[in-house]
């Protein structure tokens, strides 16, 4: 049995990094919070949790100490208000989410409504929205965009959720032009490596008999992995480790893709198809 991985595997740019920071302040303070997960995936979670990271559920449960920042941002209020309490913020935004805020904050500024295309329940947009200083319009996809009622004498710009589907994302660009407001501009978003991940997903799926898309069900852009991989490949299958593969999926299988979310290290890849490798051979 083959086993191919896509291209693009392991942890993005930004989980990288923002793992990386959290690591170098555990290390010199011992003990930090996160506010929420830090990266959603539950193994390298274990791990942090290990290294003396404890996880808020709110920013009023920080009282003291260090705090860390997802990579997905923080609302500026809120920033606000934990520093204000003597509170060290740690912030791990990815460059890529930043230039999203940048541009939200100056062009609600300038005086243009904001539509964002995203999940207005991810951590992502709630922080996003928080640097909007006019109205901020979060829309799923292009159905909810289609739904919208836009003052036809105001201006919008249109921006996307870093891990947003690139079909999904121009799908909703298209029923909001078609809307014809005053002025539309329309910012690109979705971050490269999320576009590329996703492009290399959907390739892979096509050869394979079967594709694994390792990563936590909690993260955004696992689950649009998941999503793309499904509607090219035969069979997809969505787990977050090893443990997860069953005798029975490789049944009769020549050749397996694998391609992981940006929050899933390599070395979970690794154990996937180590097992895959193992399971197959009994067939
Ligand atoms: S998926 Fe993209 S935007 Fe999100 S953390 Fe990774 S590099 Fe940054």
């Amino acid at each position: 049995m083959k086993v191919r991985l896509a291209k693009r595997t392991g942890f993005c740019f930004g989980v990288k990094r923002a793992v990386l920071m959290a690591e170098a302040a555990l290390k010199e303070k011992g003990s930090i919070y996160s506010l929420g997960s830090l990266i959603h995936n539950g193994q390298v979670t274990r791990v942090l949790a290990a290294k003396g990271l404890k996880i808020a559920k709110s920013e009023s449960a920080i009282k003291s100490g260090t705090c860390v920042i997802s990579s997905h941002g923080i609302s500026p209020l809120i920033a606000k208000r934990i520093s204000d309490r003597g509170v060290k913020v740690i912030d791990t935004t990815c460059p890529f989410v930043l230039r999203a805020q940048r541009i939200a904050k100056s062009k609600s500024l300038a005086g243009y409504g904001v539509i964002i295309v995203g999940d207005a329940k991810h951590p992502e947009i709630k922080a996003l929205v928080g640097f909007v200083s006019t109205q901020a319009i979060v829309v799923r996809d292009g159905l909810e965009a289609r739904g919208l009622k836009l003052d036809p004498k105001a201006k919008y710009i249109v921006i996307a959720q870093t891990t947003q589907g690139r079909a999904n994302f121009a799908e909703a660009v298209k029923a909001i032009s078609a809307k014809r407001t005053k002025g539309l501009k329309v910012f690109n978003t979705i971050c490269r490596d999320a576009g590329e991940r996703q492009g290399a997903a959907m390739r892979l799926a096509r050869t394979v008999d079967v594709i694994f898309v390792v990563g936590g069900r909690s993260s955004a852009n696992t689950r649009r992995l998941y999503e793309v991989s499904k509607r090219r490949a035969k069979i997809a299958h969505l787990i977050e480790a090893e443990d997860e593969v069953r005798l029975s999926w490789l049944k009769g299988v020549s050749s397996v893709g694998i391609t992981s979310g940006a929050s899933t290290p390599e070395w979970v890849v690794n154990k996937v198809v180590k097992k895959i490798l193992e399971k197959g051979a009994v067939h």
